[in-house]
């Protein structure tokens, strides 16, 4: 183990001031995920930056919203503005972990928790995520609930997050600050699939933190569903899920986001099935040749094939109950 020093930030300025030119310096939100990963020496930081008080714990409104960095997932799947306007985040964010560590867990840390592929957190074997270079006995090993769209020969990990489904298909935007400035991140840019580099989860820069998610107006998120499924119906992460808002004319598609998780290493947007639903008549036929789209360059590996099939179902379904209004699916 090594030795780290302990910090409580007074401002964003303090913070960030605090982590310039130490690549080591974590900052920690909740620590829900954090502290799991320092007890196994997945992070072994220099120092640790607690961010837990600053003034970033605020929903504002604006053309939409502005989620502060520090608001809890709890605040805001309760927010009536949320729960009004964006429904597919609020049921994004219900579907995940538990009541208590929804309490902890913060809008910044969530975007930043990291994956649960057994090999990444068991320190016995090489990860190239957590050693790059060392191999990935994913590829060959047990991989069921890995990887089946954009994985590479380095690492076939999935983004855990659920709530990270629903704002990649709300196209929010991730502001952040550093030395340097300010600047906003598009959600579909903010993280990374793995290539030569799967180190890297996302594509913050060193000391970057993150102080707001900022989710534009989006006229049809009303009619918004979050369709998780998983090996318990409670208290698991997703082996597929599916983000979907359909936007109707009569019975036609006038505007659609589909955003999908468990698939691959960031939160997956099938820009094609959404180009081919547009213009297109919402019933099942459709639907189910925009799912066939969605997985067209699928690669599942040797235990998860099935995940295909599950994911064309589940866009399917999340397809047709949002055209009917959303609500739960
Ligand atoms: C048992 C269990 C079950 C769970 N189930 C689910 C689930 O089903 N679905 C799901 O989506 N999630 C699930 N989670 C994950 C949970 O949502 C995350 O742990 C949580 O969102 C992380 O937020 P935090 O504030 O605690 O982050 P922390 O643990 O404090 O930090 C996580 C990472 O983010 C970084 N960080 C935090 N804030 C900032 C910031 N503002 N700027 C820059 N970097 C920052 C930290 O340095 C760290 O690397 C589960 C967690 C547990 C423990």
């Amino acid at each position: 183990m090594n030795n780290f020093t302990y910090t409580r930030a007074t401002s964003v300025k303090d913070a960030v001031q605090k982590s310039t030119g130490d690549r080591n310096a974590m900052f920690i939100a909740g620590g829900t995920n954090l502290v799991d990963r320092l007890k196994v020496f997945l992070d072994e930081p220099s120092q640790l930056i607690d961010i837990s008080r600053l003034e970033m714990n605020r929903i504002e409104k604006t053309s939409g919203l502005r989620l502060g960095a520090l608001v809890s997932n709890t605040a805001v799947a309760d927010h009536p503005d949320v729960r009004r306007d964006y429904p597919i985040l609020a049921r994004a964010i219900l579907a995940g972990a538990s009541q208590q560590i929804r309490n902890m867990a913060t809008v910044g840390g969530n975007l930043l928790q990291r994956t649960r592929c057994p090999y990444y957190y068991d320190t016995a074997f090489a990860c190239n995520k957590r050693q790059p270079g060392s191999g990935c006995p994913a590829l060959t090993g047990v991989n069921r609930i890995h990887a089946i769209l954009g994985a590479s020969d380095q690492c076939v990990a999935v983004h855990p997050s659920d709530m990270c489904v629903a704002l990649a298909a709300l196209d929010a935007v991730v502001e952040v600050s550093s030395p340097k400035g300010k600047r906003q991140i598009l959600f579909t840019d903010f993280h990374r699939l793995p290539g030569n580099t799967p180190q890297r989860d996302s594509n913050l820069e060193p000391g970057e933190l993150i102080t707001a998610v900022i989710l534009p107006p989006v006229n049809f998120a009303k009619s918004g569903v979050y369709l998780k499924l998983r090996d318990r119906t409670s208290y698991a992460f997703a082996l597929i899920s599916v983000a979907a808002a359909v936007d109707l004319t009569g019975e036609q598609i006038k505007d659609v986001r589909l955003a999908m998780g468990g698939v691959a290493h960031k939160p997956w947007r099938p820009t094609e099935a959404e180009k081919f639903l547009i213009g297109k008549k919402a019933d099942a036929t459709t639907f189910q040749q925009a799912a066939e789209i969605a997985l067209q360059q699928a690669k599942p590996l040797e235990h998860n094939s099935f995940k295909v099939e599950l994911a064309k179902r589940a866009i399917r379904r999340a397809l047709t109950v949002s055209a009917k209004g959303g609500g739960v699916v």
